[in-house]
């Protein structure tokens, strides 16, 4: 859950892995072939790209890049910071799956990246956070207006608001707000439903649960959440930094582009 990247090994396009089943080329969503192709030739094409040669998958290098949550976090920083210093980190790093990045866009947000893990400015910034393990759940990201979640079945949307809490409203029709605390349990009241409860007793029940991840992406829910006022910069964000920073590398080494998925 979130956003991963790929860049191929060349040993199909430099001729060195087992010969192709199908022409093929190298498209935005990767190594492609005729999708019009009969069934059992598509079905030799997929597992000519998983053992064509020594690369598994004829992957040179997938990286987790971030759960999507940790990776707003970046792109507001990168809006922080100055979007008109990156351009090529604004116009290339994708806001959804899906896309690829040229080898030689790569080796400038190379360039771009080194300059943005420089910058050492802090300012304050709203978030949620895991009161028993201390990690932030979420921030608000002005870009954003602060939502966190919009439910696409009920309409509502729970958001973080300047003026330190966390609140939700029936969405931009109707702004009414349904719940706001400053700080708020978390229990899961039966498969896939959740139960927010204010130190007021007032309560709002939900199918959008707020969770942590860990580095291998699982999510959990923490019980017990709490707004707070703390500081931002470029160092909140270095797992995300430097899993772009690991997948460019990759780009630039072989002279192959990225692709987003
Ligand atoms: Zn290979």
């Amino acid at each position: 859950m979130g956003l991963d990247a790929l860049v191929h090994c060349r040993c199909a396009i430099d001729g060195r892995a087992r010969r192709s089943p199908s022409p093929f080329v190298l498209a935005e969503e990767g190594l492609v072939c005729d999708e019009s192709l009969g069934l059992d030739e598509l079905l030799a094409f997929d597992r000519w790209l998983q053992d064509g040669c020594s690369h598994p998958g004829m992957h040179y290098r997938f990286t987790h890049i971030s759960n999507w949550a940790d990776y707003r976090r970046f792109q507001a920083r990168v809006q922080r910071v100055g979007p008109h210093h990156f351009p090529t980190l604004h116009s290339e790093l994708p806001n959804a799956n899906g896309g690829w990045t040229s080898c030689s866009q790569a080796a400038s947000s190379l360039d771009e990246l080194a300059q943005l893990v420089r910058s050492t400015e802090e300012w304050p910034v709203v978030k949620l956070v895991d009161v028993d393990s201390g990690v932030v759940v979420a921030e608000r990201v002005d870009a954003y207006d602060g939502v966190l979640v919009l439910d696409g079945t009920e309409g509502w949307r729970a958001s973080l608001a300047d003026d330190i809490t966390f609140y939700v409203h029936g969405g931009s029709a109707d702004p009414t707000v349904l719940f706001r605390a400053a700080e708020f349990t978390q229990i899961q009241i039966g498969d896939g439903s959740w139960k927010w409860t204010a130190p007021s007793g007032a309560s709002f029940s939900c199918s959008n649960g707020l969770p942590i991840y860990n580095d291998e992406g699982t999510p959990s829910w923490p019980s017990y959440l709490r707004v707070v006022e703390g500081r931002g910069g470029v160092a909140d964000v270095r797992p995300v930094t430097e899993a772009l920073r690991d997948i460019f590398e990759a780009s630039v080494a072989i002279d192959m582009p990225v692709h987003w998925m």
